[in-house]
């Protein structure tokens, strides 16, 4: 099972949850509004792809996108955790791609299926490196995917709708949360296509940058 990093701790990557809409302009492009509540899916743990290998598009989609998400990594478990507390428990934050066949979730939309052949594939959830939690304000950063050169998504997490803590929070008042679970926090409007021979850039500026190529299977 993928292990994770954090200065000198490692991590076996737990469960993987993601919020399905917490920037208002992407819900819109997807033609979705936000609830009260955040929505969320699961990818299993052996989706995950990290930092040095080459993303690799499934035979079975023609339309896989990028959606470039600050990623929470969790050291200390819990149940109920308050809002308030909830920042304590993250370890380690980096930035990642949910993968997404669009062309096959848009079909299980359709008919009111799972998202998770869709969304769950081998390599779906693309990790940079961690680094630590001190200090680091979420609700204060900016960060960007580039594709080839030209700029893709710029995210600036003044916009979730749901702040990470208020994600924990919630999340921890369904299910126990686990050190080495991982939650991806959404992504911002300009989500895309990619295409075997891109190269992804990752930047999140003073803290990760991460490039990733990508190939046909
Ligand atoms: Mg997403």
């Amino acid at each position: 099972m993928a292990q994770v990093q954090v200065g000198l701790q490692q991590y076996t990557v737990n469960n993987i949850f993601c919020v399905a809409r917490n920037y208002v302009a992407h819900a819109k492009e997807m033609g979705s509004v936000i609830t009260e509540d955040p929505m969320f899916f699961i990818k299993p743990n052996s989706a995950v792809l990290q930092s040095g290998e080459a993303i690799v598009l499934p035979s079975w989609s023609n339309n896989v996108h990028h959606e470039l998400e600050l990623v929470a990594l969790i050291g200390k478990g819990g149940k109920n955790i308050a809002e308030a507390d909830a920042l304590g428990h993250v370890v380690g934050y980096t930035l990642g791609l949910d993968l997404t066949a669009r062309d096959v979730q848009a079909e299980a939309k359709k008919a009111g299926n799972p998202w998770t052949l869709a969304k769950g594939f081998d390599g779906a959830a693309v990790l940079g490196r961690f680094i630590a939690a001190d200090g680091i304000d979420p609700t204060t950063q900016n960060f960007t995917l580039k594709i080839n050169g030209q700029l893709r998504q710029a995210a600036d997490t003044r916009d979730m709708a749901f702040p990470v803590a208020k994600l924990i929070a919630y999340l921890s008042s369904r299910f126990t949360l686990q050190a080495g679970d991982l939650i991806y926090t959404g992504t911002p409007e300009g989500v895309g296509q990619i295409v075997a021979g891109d190269e992804l850039l990752l930047e999140w500026p003073n803290r990760v940058v991460e490039q990733f190529i990508v190939r046909a299977e």
